[in-house]
């Protein structure tokens, strides 16, 4: 293995999370970020379980969830902020093992990340320091950068970098990658609050779906809230407009408005996400009108499907092909997503001026759109599609591969703990009789009190899951013989017992 680091470029939610990652994964990180300082200021609002699964991976959920509010989900409103349509969702535990929407003070996020970064020994992160330059051969990359305080140029080797350095991307510049346009571009007033007394709003994401003035508002965590109120083309972004702009929900003398900003919401996709050992991710990668709050989710859902493959090629145990399963793999989810946004925001821009008639299509779409329904009743995003890592053959295979594997709590010896905690850091095998088989040989029986995992997995006699904890593939028919019971012999750490004879099958890869 290459004893040279990965160089992340920009120290973002997203590649802070990277860098967690790959350590997590035994491999040296560089992060060099352009600012000496944390952008403060809040931005995106809102994870979804599905991605605080990521943070789990990266050791950061724990903490981060005691600063966050579970969000009850999204109201339709039409101009008179009269109830369209209401999606709820539960503030507990979900099928993910976190609750399915949870808001989030985005500045919050990165102190948590970077305080785990600046604890864990494998990663130097150096603010101030902008990266200008990349230069690949056959062994690497080399990186050139500057220190924006003093003017010197620093420059390092680097086993792969990953271009995790935002909408203005320096790296997708350098591999000459372009963004593909997917909608039209809108010019929103972004609106963060203080209250010293709690507003009475209900505690989930208001969708005002008023042609006049389409707008988005929520509470935050703790006294935050924040609105966002489209404008009209060529209208001013004028903060003298946030009396009447707040008023249905707000006395503007009543709160502290710590921001307005007036932010351009884009739909596009970069057209080249991989250019030798340099990958993009993140907002680097794609943007996304914010109306599902996916634009971070999405980023952090790159890195975690990108971080094993990596580790894996760098490690030389598989060719660096592999990373071409990357874009592959995100791109479509990415697209999927950022067309549910780009939906959502038409019906609250369009839909014809009459309440019955916004409420006609906003149900009827809610309803034709199945990736709106999942998102507007609950948490779950679109499988990945068929490809070298998810084989959809079968029937079980359609149902479940390129699906996450559901993470209830189990019990393991007598302790509970959340299923990716026994699944290990590399693929693992789940059978009916609800035994894990680690890619370390070893197996372990969990039991599920609520019986999720064996409701999930249906028919299926074993599902193949890969270290991002998305499934392989999935089987139905009887247990291999040649694996024979299992034959368990402790190892050493409570509930971790030796599969025998056969560990997991070897990938392809
Ligand atoms: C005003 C605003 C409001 C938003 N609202 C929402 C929202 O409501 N919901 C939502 O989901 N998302 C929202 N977003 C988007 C969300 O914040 C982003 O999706 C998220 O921050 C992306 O994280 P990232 O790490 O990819 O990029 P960033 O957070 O942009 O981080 C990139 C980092 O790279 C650094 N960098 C750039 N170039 C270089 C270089 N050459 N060398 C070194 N460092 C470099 C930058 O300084 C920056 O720190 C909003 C964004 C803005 C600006």
């Amino acid at each position: 293995m290459s004893d040279e680091p990965v160089v992340v470029v920009g120290a973002g939610p997203v590649g802070l999370t990277a860098a967690l990652l790959l350590a997590g994964r035994g491999l040296r990180v560089v992060v060099f970020e352009r600012h000496l300082v944390p952008y403060g200021l809040p931005r995106a609002v809102h994870l979804d379980d599905e991605v605080f699964r990521v943070l789990q991976a990266a050791g950061v959920a724990e903490g981060l969830a005691e600063m966050c509010r579970p969000m009850a989900g999204l109201r339709l409103l039409d101009g008179a902020h009269r109830v369209l349509a209401e999606f709820r969702r539960a503030p507990g535990a979900g099928t993910n093992g976190w609750p399915q929407g949870s808001f989030v003070h985005q500045p919050d996020l990165e102190d948590v990340l970077a305080g785990a970064v600046a604890a864990t020994p494998g990663i130097a992160l150096h603010r101030g320091v902008e990266v200008t330059g990349l230069e690949q051969d056959r062994d690497g990359v080399a990186v050139a950068a500057v220190d924006r305080g003093s003017g010197a140029d620093r420059s390092v080797r680097a086993a792969a970098v990953l271009g995790c350095d935002g909408a203005n991307s320096t790296v997708r510049e350098l591999i000459g990658a372009r963004m593909r346009v997917l909608g039209p571009a809108d010019r929103w007033l972004v609106v963060d609050a203080r209250s010293p007394e709690p507003l009475p709003v209900w505690p989930g994401v208001h969708q005002v779906c008023d042609p006049r003035r389409a707008a988005t508002f929520m509470p935050v965590t703790g006294d935050r809230y924040r609105w966002e109120f489209r404008l009209a083309p060529g209208e001013p972004a004028d903060p003298e407009r946030l009396v009447s702009l707040l008023a249905p929900v707000a006395r503007a003398a009543d709160v502290e408005v710590v921001r307005t900003v007036e932010y351009t919401f884009r739909a596009e996709v970069a057209d080249r996400w991989r250019d030798g050992r340099v990958l993009l991710a993140g907002d680097a990668a794609h943007l996304t009108p914010p109306f599902v709050g996916q634009g971070l989710g999405l980023g952090l859902r790159d890195v975690h499907q990108l971080v094993w493959k990596l580790a894996a090629v760098l490690r030389g145990e598989v060719p660096d092909e592999l990373l071409d399963t990357y874009q592959a793999e995100r791109e479509p989810h990415a697209r999927a997503l950022i067309r549910v946004a780009l939906l959502l925001g038409a019906l609250m821009t369009g839909g014809g001026r009459s309440g019955a008639v916004a409420r006609r299509a906003v149900l009827a779409a809610v309803r034709r759109v199945p990736a709106v329904a999942r998102l507007a009743t609950g948490s779950r995003t679109p499988a990945l599609r068929r490809g070298p890592l998810v084989d959809r053959r079968g029937r079980a295979g359609r149902r479940l591969a390129g699906t996450l594997v559901p993470q209830p709590e189990v019990l393991v010896d007598g302790r509970w703990c959340r299923l990716d905690e026994v699944l290990g850091e590399g693929e693992a095998e789940l059978t009916a009789d609800l035994v894990v088989r680690r890619a370390d040989g070893t197996a372990v029986r969990v039991e599920d009190a609520g019986g999720t995992l064996r409701r999930w997995l249906g028919p299926a006699t074993a599902v193949r899951i890969r270290p991002d904890r998305i499934v392989r593939s999935a089987r139905v028919r009887a247990a291999d013989p040649r694996r024979g019971p299992i034959r368990c012999t402790r190892t050493g750490a409570p509930g971790t017992e030796r599969a025998s004879p056969a560990g997991p099958e070897t990938s392809q890869w």
